[in-house]
């Protein structure tokens, strides 16, 4: 059986909303990698018997118990405690550990309070992990069949102490089986869609299929444990590009293949984009050299500077409103042309909350936006959607819709 792991959070910043768990994900992801399994996550708060009483529940059901924060030198400090409890010794002062404390605050100039004098406590028979990154040491404790890790809440020092201590303790517990993987990014097929073509082979028991819809974008990972797992996972990995289609790509974000595409194709683009503010640029500019791609592009807002930067005929607008396929289509013929690349994208619509309005006065409801891409020697694309979600998502859907366009219609001029 492969080793089964339990995740403890703790934090009163965790329970308020105050702070998101950050830690709780990198600790899943890096045990999947490593070949565990985890099979619960649960946050607490700042409080030795809640604590203690969730690494007792975490303690039942798995082999290993990671717990993070509340390792500090403050009186909220509880885990402590709360392992000291659960494994039902008594905290004593360890002279190697309050040694190690001394001398990472010497080394800052610093010299040893009452708190970080209790971080030296260690429940008895258990053991301490140093920290190279902080003061709060790290505790080992065993309750029951399990093994305790308590790691500090600060993700830098949780992650250096999880790779240098954690990990070949893990490894020495054994029963790791590592799964083969492989993602395959999509986008343009709603999850459900996604899920009816893949349907016969997400139920498959030899293999672990699962859909992770983000933004319009879609990810299938396809996992297998045990003996022949990668030709398992090579052969439903073909399979399933194959019902996917064009809306499949190899590997990475939108932007990260589009940017990709570009540069082998040595291609620049353009972006002129009114809904989206700029978020289209953002997302291309995320991508390391994006630089031998993209040298700029506009942010046309209002009607005037769709006009005076990009030349969008003013009859266009009057006639259709900037909220239009005819206007999308003219920002992105015009950019292309100003900016003399081979490529330009345009976004315009209305990100909401309000509804907008057609020139003849009937109402575009909130969500709709019209997308294109010219790409030199081909027929400009438009599409146009209404997704009537929040703003912020209807902008970000829009910008990825346009990257998808530019991605397809690269992939149909490669042809
Ligand atoms: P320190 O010795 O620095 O006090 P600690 O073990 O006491 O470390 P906490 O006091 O619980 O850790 O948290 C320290 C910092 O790490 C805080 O800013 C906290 O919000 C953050 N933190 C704690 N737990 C998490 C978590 N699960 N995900 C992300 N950040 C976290
Ligand atoms: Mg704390």
């Amino acid at each position: 059986v492969t080793l089964p792991v339990a995740l403890v959070m703790v934090g009163d910043e965790l329970l308020q909303g105050a702070r998101i768990d950050t830690n709780g994900p990198w600790l899943a992801g890096r045990l999947r990698d490593l070949g565990a399994r985890v099979v619960g996550l649960e946050g607490v708060p700042d409080d030795v018997a809640a604590i203690a009483a969730a690494v007792e529940r975490a303690a039942c059901r798995a082999r290993a118990v990671l717990v993070t924060g509340g390792l500090g030198p403050t009186r909220d400090d509880a885990t402590r405690e709360g392992l000291a409890v659960a494994a039902g010794s008594e905290l004593v002062e360890r002279a190697d550990a309050l040694a190690s404390i001394t001398l990472v605050l010497s080394a800052r100039g610093l010299d040893i309070d009452a708190g970080r004098r209790r971080q030296a406590r260690v429940p008895e028979g258990g053991g301490w992990l140093p920290n190279d990154e902080g003061t709060a040491p790290g505790l080992e404790v065993t309750v029951g069949d399990a093994v305790v890790w308590a790691l500090p809440g600060v993700p830098r020092e949780l992650e250096a102490m999880f790779e240098a201590a954690v990990v070949p303790a893990l490894r020495a517990l054994g029963h790791l089986d590592v799964p083969t993987r492989v993602v395959v990014p999509l986008c343009g097929l709603p999850e459900a869609e996604v899920g009816q073509r893949l349907d016969d082979i997400a139920a498959r028991e030899d293999l672990d299929v699962g859909f992770y819809p983000h933004d319009g974008e879609v990810e299938v990972r396809i996992a297998a444990h045990g003996e022949g797992a990668a030709t398992r996972v090579a052969e439903a990995e073909a399979e399933v590009r194959h019902r996917l289609g064009d809306a499949a790509w190899d590997v990475g974000s939108i932007e990260e293949v589009v940017v990709r595409m570009l540069r082998a194709r040595k291609c620049l683009v353009t972006t002129a984009e009114s809904m989206t503010g700029g978020l289209v640029a953002r997302m291309l500019t995320a991508v390391p050299g994006a630089s031998d791609v993209f040298r700029g592009g506009w942010v046309t807002y209002s009607d005037a500077w769709k006009t005076e930067r990009l030349g969008v005929d003013p009859a266009l607008l009057e006639t259709h409103g900037a909220v239009s396929p005819q206007v999308a289509r003219a920002m992105a013929d015009g950019a292309r042309h100003r900016a003399a690349a081979g490529a330009a994208l345009a976004v315009t619509g209305i990100a909401g909350p309000g509804d907008g309005a057609a020139p003849d006065g009937s109402p575009i409801p909130r969500g709709t936006f019209h997308v294109a891409v010219a790409l030199a020697g081909r027929e400009t694309a438009v599409r146009s959607r209404l997704l009537p979600f929040h703003r912020p998502i209807v902008q970000r859907r829009a910008a990825v819709e346009v990257l998808n366009l530019l991605r397809l219609e690269l992939g149909r001029s490669n042809a």
